[in-house]
Order: structure tokens, then C-alpha cells, then sequence
């Protein structure tokens, strides 16, 4: 019973006449896939995802004045002390927190292949998402009020066709903030994964090395690892929950966190098979 509903989606979404003519070329097969049909399907054409999104944006937006004039504020756990006289900064994310990747996710699900990095770099380099609802008004809208917009993102750097350019993806990625009408992105407020050695996807060094030269006011992302050090592998789905009370004063004030059923480290941490980790009655 569990699959049925999710496999008829998707024969609906091949075939008008219901859930009877099997279009094996162009139906998803892989459980991967016909997971993600019905999140990719809420990001791209739900009302209530763009709600949300505008949600979260707009409760940002409401603290931003608090945020910038008050010089004892910061949000990443990251900042001790000696912070007072820094300029501030807001760190996002960049991916399913600045830019919509959805349409990489659909690829996935209408062709029938599971994520490939190769195909994802070639996303990349088409500089085409479209921007997550709110984020770039409010980026905008920072920037006027004098605040540092930094970008943590685990996007990787990687030459290309042995190039000597070690990292094409930073300027695609800046190109593509710049084309959904973000008016100012800095080269050196951008910081892709392997952009240096020790640059990893776990994001602490980098937020550490913000936390230098800024205030840290606000940290906005998708991923409880664009708030928190260690909780993408090595933790228990409860322990991350348990994480979110502790810092729960945070949530809506300093900490904004976008909605992703698509994919990330509360998804690549579950152990297969992903059904026993569901509670019935
Ligand atoms: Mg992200």
C-alpha cells in the first residue's frame, strides 16, 4: 500500500488516461526517484512552498534593524567576544536558500538517474536557477541598510577539462545570484567548498573565519549544518532534533531556516531501509 499512491502519481503524470498504461522510457523507477516526486512536486508548483519561503524571508526582514543596531547580537555559535565593533553580516547559504535547484531535481526524477556530481556541476555551469521566493528583496534590502551578505556554500570547487582554473563554479555561482537580480555579490564574500584544502561541507572553519572580520547577525539556510557544527553525519535524527530545543531562543530571531524535502544531511544520514524509520499507529 505504501508505494501505490506515489507510483500512480507518477503514471498519471505520463499518461491522462490513469494509472493503467506503463510508459516504462519516461516513468521513474528507482524508489530515489519516486521519493522525491512528491517534494520536488511541492517546491515547484505549491502555493504554500512559496508561503513558506516568503514566510521565513519576511520574519528575517522584521529583525533586521534589531539586528544591525544592537552591538552585543550575534548568531553563529562560532563568535565569542570582541565582536562589538565588527561590521555586520548575514551568512546564507546558497543552494534551496538563495537559489531554486529544483529544476536539477526534476531532471533527476523525469530521466531516471540518481544524483551524479557530473551532472550536477553541468547545473551548475548553466547559471540558471531561479531565485527562492523573498530571498532576493531581502538581500537587496540588507545590503541597503550596510550589511556584508556572505555566501557558505557547498557548492564544489572543481577544474574542468584539466583547466587551469581551479574553481569556475565560484564565478557561475556569482553570475547566477547576479541574474535573479541580486544587486551586489562580492568575490570575496563567497565561499565554495575546496575553495581552500581544508574547506570541507562541514561549514564551522568557514563561519569561523567570517566571525574575524564581522558580526555575524543572521544566518539563513536549509541545512541544520548552516547553523550548527557535526550534525551531518555521526549524529542520530533525534540527537539533531534535540539540537533545535537547545537552541531553540535562536529559531525566527537570528537562525532562518528555508523548508527542503528534496534532499540534504537529515536525508543522507538515514540508514537503509528508510522505511523503518517511519511511526505508525
Ligand atoms: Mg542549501
Amino acid at each position: 500500500m505504501g508505494y501505490s499512491v506515489p507510483l500512480c502519481s507518477v503514471l498519471l503524470a505520463v499518461s491522462l488516461s490513469g494509472c493503467v498504461v506503463v510508459h516504462k522510457e519516461s516513468t521513474p523507477t528507482s524508489s530515489n526517484e519516486l521519493m522525491n516526486l512528491n517534494s520536488t512536486l511541492w517546491m515547484q508548483t505549491s502555493a504554500e512552498y512559496k508561503g513558506n519561503a516568503l514566510q521565513t524571508y519576511k520574519a528575517a526582514e522584521l529583525q533586521l534593524n534589531n539586528a544591525i543596531k544592537d552591538s552585543s547580537w550575534t548568531s553563529a555559535i562560532e563568535q565569542q567576544d570582541n565582536y562589538g565593533n565588527l561590521p555586520p553580516a548575514i551568512i546564507l547559504d546558497v543552494d534551496e536558500t538563495v537559489l531554486d535547484n529544483s529544476q536539477f531535481q526534476a531532471d533527476m526524477i523525469l530521466n531516471d538517474y540518481s544524483y551524479d556530481p557530473k551532472k550536477w556541476d553541468q547545473w551548475v555551469s548553466l547559471q540558471s536557477a531561479p531565485e527562492i521566493p523573498g530571498a532576493v528583496a531581502f538581500i537587496n534590502k540588507a545590503q541597503q541598510m550596510g550589511v556584508e551578505i556572505i555566501y557558505i556554500t557547498n557548492r564544489e570547487c572543481k577544474s574542468r577539462d584539466n583547466s587551469s582554473n581551479h574553481c569556475p563554479q565560484k564565478q557561475e555561482t556569482i553570475n547566477n545570484l547576479k541574474s535573479v537580480g541580486i544587486n551586489q555579490v562580492d568575490s570575496e564574500d563567497v565561499f565554495l567548498k575546496k575553495e581552500k584544502a581544508d574547506w570541507s561541507s562541514e561549514k564551522q572553519s568557514r563561519r569561523e573565519l567570517v566571525a574575524e572580520s564581522y558580526r555575524i547577525i543572521m544566518l539563513i539556510g536549509d541545512d541544520l549544518g548552516d547553523f550548527l557544527p557535526n550534525v551531518k553525519r555521526g549524529i542520530t535524527p533525534s540527537a539533531r532534533k534535540d539540537l533545535v530545543t537547545d537552541y531553540q531562543d535562536n529559531w525566527g530571531v537570528k537562525w532562518f531556516i528555508l523548508g527542503n524535502p528534496t534532499y540534504g544531511s537529515w536525508s543522507q544520514l538515514l540508514e537503509a531501509p528508510r522505511v523503518n524509520y517511519l511511526k505508525g499507529y
